[in-house]
């Protein structure tokens, strides 16, 4: 098995194509063509796409993705409804958004989108076998409503928005919700074993336990 991170340019967004014999499962297909470009230059042959949750910087290529190589997506039930309105998958503040990050207004107006619901959605937890290996889905609320943390083989974590190195997750943005973070995410992320290896949605990925080692 091969995890590949892939890093749109835009908003530093990372996805991740995990790859056995040629198969990959994509996991947040971001932006700027990252992932289609990867998958195609290596001829590999993606079967799920799987999503951490539902902000655009995450799934602004999942329609191009899922068209082009027929796969089902997989996501929690709320994440997947709020695909589907620019206001909660929040491609309609975008450049409000990087405008803070950045304290540049950028020239070109990022269109605002939707995505349709996902093939596969779930509610609380989920578990998918893929060719040897297993996926944990647990629903962790907080940055936004629709947010999940993907664990694969108990070893390693993909993230999305959590557990970025060095920086608290952002629980201010639309439907973000602090208590829920505090009550129900806070508690999944403090059972995450050390030496899990953690895949965050942007930045570094890094050992839990041996956070100062990141590469
Ligand atoms: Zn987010």
């Amino acid at each position: 098995m091969n995890i590949t991170k892939l890093t749109s340019v835009k908003t530093i967004c990372n996805s991740y194509l995990i790859e056995e014999d040629g198969f990959v499962v994509i996991i947040d297909p971001g932006q700027d063509g990252v992932v289609e470009a990867e998958i195609d230059s290596k001829g590999y042959q993606p079967e799920y796409i799987l999503l951490t949750h539902e902000h655009f910087d995450h799934v602004q290529d999942l329609e191009a993705v899922r068209e082009k190589y027929g796969v089902p997506v997989i996501a929690s039930r709320t994440c997947s409804e709020r695909l589907g309105d620019p206001r909660t998958n929040l491609s309609i503040i975008e450049d409000i958004l990087s405008y803070y990050k950045t304290g540049v207004v950028s020239e070109e107006k990022s269109p605002r989108f939707v995505c349709r619901e996902a093939e596969i959605t779930y509610e609380g937890e989920y578990d998918l076998v893929w060719r040897g290996h297993s996926f944990t889905f647990i629903e962790a609320p907080g940055h936004s409503p629709g947010c999940v943390l993907i664990t694969l083989d108990g070893e390693y974590c993909f993230t999305g928005d959590y557990m970025l190195s060095n920086e608290e997750p952002t629980l201010r943005l639309r439907g973000g919700n602090e208590a829920d973070y505090r009550n129900i995410t806070v508690p999944i992320l403090e059972m995450i074993p050390d030496g899990t290896k953690i895949c965050p949605g942007h930045g570094v990925s890094y050992t839990k336990g041996h956070e100062t080692e990141a590469e």
